[in-house]
């Protein structure tokens, strides 16, 4: 029987027209723009349905409220469809891409997000192949997970991160095999891909707004500074430090503010700043001290996944402890120890 899937459209480049004020998307213009590619009538495609959201955004506009409507259109038309691509902004598709594999628990269907740096109508878009490719992979169902689809490569969704702003290769997986490579053939690798779920059920964890911070340490910082946002209103920080986790000891302010954030009880997760390696806290005396501090290892994760996965723990209603546990596991492939 022919495979069916489903896209659903929030926005992004790929479906922009020029405007006087820039590129912004169109409404009601883009399903009869994609009807007009020819391969899409090919007998090798699967059939396929359309979801436009409205309004469609601009994807350095989406956030929680989007998230749990992409959420919701999968986990509702999840029994009718072979699978689902998600046409998305490439600004932040890593960020949904993660917060859609921890959401979407027991997946064992494609959800592929893609989208494209050139729109489609305009020449040399990168659209055409990113969404073709992007329906055969759901239409194939050979993965069983949240996946990116960009350039030639498919990979894990929580590994994914945009690593360039204008190329037409933006995102890279600089710390796991990519999951395929489209050449002449739509290669897999198998070894990568997440194993089919044998007794968790499907089911959809809607994301709760949450106080979350991100901070970057540079040479000079002025932790200080920092203080305020350190209160019991923070829910959760991602450190992004210094290589294998490491954090400046010029001053003895972080650790105090850190351990205040987390006496309040705050997660603080280490990420690092290179995007390949992990973090391993302990190796040097600048980063023992967060874990005296409390702070847990983000290991080799990406901000994107941490962020992604503190949303998913506090919206799961967990504890400090259990939070804490579950951010140092690997729950859907996002990080290696
Ligand atoms: N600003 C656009 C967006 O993220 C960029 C893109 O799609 O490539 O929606």
């Amino acid at each position: 029987m022919k495979k069916k899937i489903c896209i659903l459209y929030t926005g992004g480049t790929i479906g922009m027209v020029p405007t006087e004020n820039g590129y912004a998307p169109k409404q009601g213009y883009f399903r009869d723009a994609i009807a007009k590619i020819p391969d899409i009538h090919e007998p090798g495609m699967p059939d396929w349905d359309f979801v436009e959201f409205d309004p469609l955004l601009d994807s350095s506009n989406i956030a929680l409220d989007q998230w749990n409507m992409i959420g919701r259109a999968i986990r509702d038309h999840y029994s009718e469809y072979d699978g689902f691509v998600v046409l998305h902004g490439t600004d932040t598709m890593a960020y949904t891409a993660s917060a859609l594999s921890f959401m979407l628990e027991g997946l064992r269907k494609p959800v592929v997000l893609t989208g494209s740096q050139i729109p489609l109508c305009q020449l040399r878009s990168d659209g055409r192949d990113n969404l073709i490719t992007s329906m055969l992979i759901a239409g194939e169902g050979r993965v069983c997970e949240v996946c990116l689809y960009f350039g030639g490569k498919l990979l894990r969704g929580n590994r994914a991160t945009k690593a360039s702003a204008d190329g037409l290769i933006a995102f890279a997986s600089p710390n796991y095999h990519v999951l395929a490579e489209a050449g002449i053939d739509i290669n897999y690798h198998e070894a990568s891909l997440l194993q089919p779920p044998k007794y968790v059920p499907f089911r959809l964890t809607e994301f709760h707004q949450t106080s979350i911070g991100v901070l970057k340490i540079f040479p000079g910082i002025q932790f200080n500074l920092f203080e305020s946002i350190m209160t019991e209103g923070l829910n959760g920080i991602v450190l992004e430090t210094f290589g294998a986790g490491n954090i400046p000891s010029y001053d003895n302010d972080l650790l105090p503010i850190i351990k205040k954030a987390f006496d309040h009880g705050a997660i603080v997760c280490v990420c690092s700043q290179c995007q390949n390696g992990t973090v391993k806290l302990g190796t040097y005396e600048t980063s023992n001290a967060l874990t005296r501090a409390g702070a847990v290892s983000g290991y080799n994760m990406t901000t994107e996944a941490a962020v992604a996965k503190l949303y998913y723990l506090f919206s799961l209603g967990f504890d400090r402890d259990e939070i804490k546990k579950l951010m140092e596991e690997d729950l859907r492939g996002e990080l290696t120890k």
